[in-house]
Order: structure tokens, then sequence, then C-alpha cells
């Protein structure tokens, strides 16, 4: 081959041997090219024509290993619905490498997917079509909204049929993260109380996330402080936008604070604080409401494997940790109030915002109120027509008095009523992934090989906020015969 396709610049493979498993990909029998992310694709200054090939099919497969990359499978352990597995690790993914993109960032690529590797346990390394596509789709549309987010290169299928009770296409996704470091990586060398190993990929972690620590009093407490921030952060956008992730093991929480590892996530239809999609999750541990505690709780599972670094006496180690964890539910409302006064066209900060927002979320309670379509209608409100929105509420009484309170508070912002409306329409987005629109699309894909729909829900949740005609059906609510929604990943 000539000029190399992809160049990667591998620090996970050089300087943290030990941490994974050098790796190769199963054959793919026939491996086709589904999707190419053109966008990303250019993003990651690659030849995305080149790419949109058999050369691309090969590669993004796992059949050819590109110049320059060295495939591993990552090491890591998780806490899995509160149990600890010392051992998870890429059971079916293998990270290719590093890319600098465009903008100097360091992305990991990875084939999601590949086959079997040392960290596969009882599974078959791979992935189904309709998955696959979940995950491209979920992760696009979550870029779209400006989440933070693992994003999706190329998805093809292998030309293997994989048994999943019946027989399903097998697939690849290629996903591009910021790192594929877990708290669960950490978890793993904790575990084995290699406390070196720790320390080794906690500089590593500081070099390539948070190099601003590198040189200060305490790096490792910055280390957790500043995980703990992107995770506030990351999941008040979550909550913004009624996103439900459905398996939030410490395994699927990103250092770098990525939403990452789309499995049995959903976005809720009406607000129901309770609302759970995953039919793993029987206990409904990973419920909406329950995200940001959640999130607490793993960051406190992060805490413990760094406490030998954070202070020689272990209980001032903790000391400092435990103040570091209670701030976050400080570090989350601030985030959380930052976008719902956003939402409801809020500039100027009063302390009685968090009532406001939390009085609009009491009203829909148990209305059957679509989130979505209520914040979005909220605009409407505000150019003079509050009907719209007010017919979300089967009972409209306590929305009636909320609206009373809001219109008092809007009448002490400055800003004039189109610039307030133009706004709340930049933040509430009108397409989201519609679980009975994502269904239909893979459906198509897996039963008639026919990537017309997804292609098309592809493009309307590429901009998620810019209303366009002919698109209604993209906005509605999953209709009563699609009946309560379970996801199966
Ligand atoms: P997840 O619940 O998808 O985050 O995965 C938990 C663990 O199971 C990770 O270590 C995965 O790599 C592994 N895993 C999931 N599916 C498979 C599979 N089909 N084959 C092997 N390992 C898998
Ligand atoms: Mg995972
Ligand atoms: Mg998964």
């Amino acid at each position: 081959m000539g000029r190399a396709l992809l160049h990667f610049d591998n620090t996970y493979a050089r300087e943290l041997e030990g941490f994974f498993a050098p790796w190769q990909a199963a054959t793919a029998p026939a491996p086709r090219l589904l999707l190419l992310n053109y966008a990303l694709a250019e993003e990651l200054g690659l030849d995305s024509a080149a790419l949109d090939s058999d050369l691309g099919a090969a590669i993004f497969s796992g059949n050819q290993v590109p110049e320059g990359s060295h495939p591993l499978a990552q090491a890591y352990a998780g806490h899995q619905f509160g149990h600890f597995s010392p051992q998870l690790g890429d059971g079916r993914a293998l990270l290719l490498g590093e890319l600098i993109d465009r903008h100097g960032l360091r992305r990991d690529i990875q084939l999601k997917g590949s086959g079997r590797t040392p960290f596969s346990r009882g599974g078959d390394g791979k992935a189904v079509l309709g998955p696959v596509l979940r995950e491209y789709v979920i992760g696009e549309a979550m870029h779209a909204l400006g989440i933070p987010t693992t994003r999706a290169l190329a998805a093809v299928t292998t030309g293997e049929t994989i048994h999943r009770g019946m027989g399903l296409p097998g697939a690849i996704l290629t996903r591009i993260a910021a790192s594929h470091i877990r708290v669960g990586t950490f978890q793993f060398f904790a575990a084995r109380n290699e406390s070196n190993r720790v320390k080794q990929l906690a500089d590593y972690t500081i070099a390539r996330h948070y190099p601003a620590l590198k040189g200060t009093s305490n790096p490792y407490l910055g280390l957790f402080a500043a995980v703990s921030a992107a995770q506030a952060a990351l999941i008040a956008r979550w909550m913004l936008v009624g996103f439900i992730h459905g398996v939030m093991n410490t395994d699927n929480i990103s250092i770098a604070g990525e939403t990452i590892d789309y499995g049995p996530c959903a976005f809720m239809d009406s607000y129901d604080p309770q609302t759970v999609f995953s039919s793993i999750d029987a206990q409904g541990r990973y419920a909406y409401a329950h995200q940001p505690l959640i999130a607490q709780w793993n960051l406190t599972r992060f805490a413990e494997t760094l406490i030998d670094l954070v202070h020689p006496d272990a209980d001032e180690a903790a000391r400092l940790l435990t103040e570091q964890i209670n701030d976050f539910s400080t570090l989350y409302t601030r985030h959380w109030l930052d976008g719902m006064r956003a939402k409801i066209g809020l500039t100027t900060a009063e302390d009685d915002d968090l009532t406001l927002a939390q009085g609009l979320l009491s009203a829909m309670e148990g209305q059957d109120a679509d989130y979505t379509q209520v914040f979005r209608g909220l605009s409407a409100a505000v150019r003079g027509d509050p009907a719209q929105v007010r017919a979300h509420f089967a009972n409209p009484a306590p929305f009636d008095s909320w609206l009373a309170q809001w219109q008092a508070r809007l009448a002490r912002e400055s800003t004039t009523a189109e610039t307030r409306a133009e706004a709340m329409d930049q933040v509430n987005p009108l397409y989201i992934p519609r679980n009975h629109k994502v269904e239909e699309a893979l459906a198509a894909a897996t039963q008639d090989q026919d990537l017309t729909l997804f292609k098309a829900l592809l493009a309307v949740l590429e901009q998620p906020f810019a209303e366009r005609p002919g698109l209604e059906s993209y906005t509605q609510p999953a209709p009563e015969d699609f009946g309560p929604f379970k996801t199966f990943c």
C-alpha cells in the first residue's frame, strides 16, 4: 500500500504494557460496508472516498489491519448492577489504535463485535446488526444534541449469521472515543493491589485527558475532582434531554466524561422519574431519576482505587476524596439548573429558579405528558400561544398555576419574547430518537436489509433543533399500539 490511510500514534499500546492483550479480529467471511460517517471521517483527517470501498469493508471488519495499527483488547473490571466482577475487559472489542484529529485531539478507534478475545468469558465476541445500528444512531443523535459521546465511524455486516435465540446478521461497529479508559480500568488493577499499575494508569490519564493537573500539589485528588466534574456535567445533560443510559455499571463509565456503551439506552416519552427500559434492570437500579445518584456511587468506586495515591495516610485520603464525592451533588445541580434555566428561557439567575424548574416537572408527573414536546412547546407559549403545550396535560390545572409563576418570572427578564423563544428552540430538541422510530428502522435493516428508514432517521436526528417540513411523525411519541417499550441489548 502507498500512503497510509490512517495515521496512528498508539500511546496506550506503547506506554501501558500489561494493561491489555495484543489481539486480532476473527475473519469476517463476507464483509460489507453499510455506513460510513463522512463528516466524522473528515474530522479525523481520513480519506473517506478511499474508505468507502472494499478496502473500508476490509478494515472496518477487522479483516485487514491498517498500517500502523497494533490491535489490542483492553483489560478492565467493573461493578455490574452493584456486584464486582474482577475481570471483564474487551470481550468483543479491539482497539485499533489512536488517531490525532483535525483539532489535534487524540481519539481511539475501536472495532466492536470483532470476535472472541482473552476477555470474552462465555461470550462469542460478536455483535449483531440491530444493536450496532442502535449504538450508531443514538450516539450520533447525542452528538447532535451537543452531549459528550463516543461516535460511530462505520458499520459493516460480516456475512456471518449469529445466534441470539434466532439467527441474526453479524455486524461490527467502528467506534471513536476520547479514550476507552473506564472507572473499571482503575478497578481492575486496584482489585489486584497493583498500586504501581494504578499510578501508571492515573499518570497516563492525567497526561491524556487532564494535562493541567500535572505538577499540581495533589494531581490524583485533582484527577478525581476532574472526572467527577465531567460526570456531573454529563449526567445533567442526559437528564435535561430525558436520556436513560440503562446500564451504568462502572465498566461503562468513561474517565473522559463521554457517554459510552450504548446498549439498552432509550429516551423517555412521558415524563416519569421511574422510567426504566432495560429488560435486565428488573429492580430499576438505573431508572431515569436514579442516574445522578448512581453516578455518585460509581465515582465512589473510582475514589476507592485512588486512596493510595491521594495521601500516604489512608484516613486522610478518604477524607479528601469524600469531600469531593460530596461536592458532586452541588456540581450536578448547578449544571442541571443552568440547563433548565435555558430550557425555560431564563438568562438571569434568581434563588427560586430551582423550585420553578422542579414545579414544571411536578406538573408533568402522572399526566402522560411527553417530556420533549412539553419543553419544545414552551417557546410557542412565549410567542403568545400556551394552548399547544397546555394540551399535553391530561389535567391542566397544575400546569396553569405553573404557567402563571413562570410568566411572572419571565417578566423580570430583559430579553424580548422572540429572542427568548429562539434561544429556547436551540436547547429544547424537536427531534429525538423516538423508540418506535428506532425500532422500525432497525427492523427494516435486519429483516429486509433495507437501510432507507435508518438513513432517514439518522438525517433527521443530525439536526435535532431545526424544524423542517414533512417530519411531523418524528416529533410524536409512540402510538398506543406500540405498547410498553423494553430494550434487550
Ligand atoms: P456490557 O454490558 O455490554 O457493557 O458488557 C459487559 C462485558 O461483557 C464487557 O466485558 C463486554 O466486553 C462483555 N461482552 C458483552 N457481549 C459480549 C459477547 N457477545 N462476547 C464476549 N464478551 C461480551
Ligand atoms: Mg460495556
Ligand atoms: Mg455493551
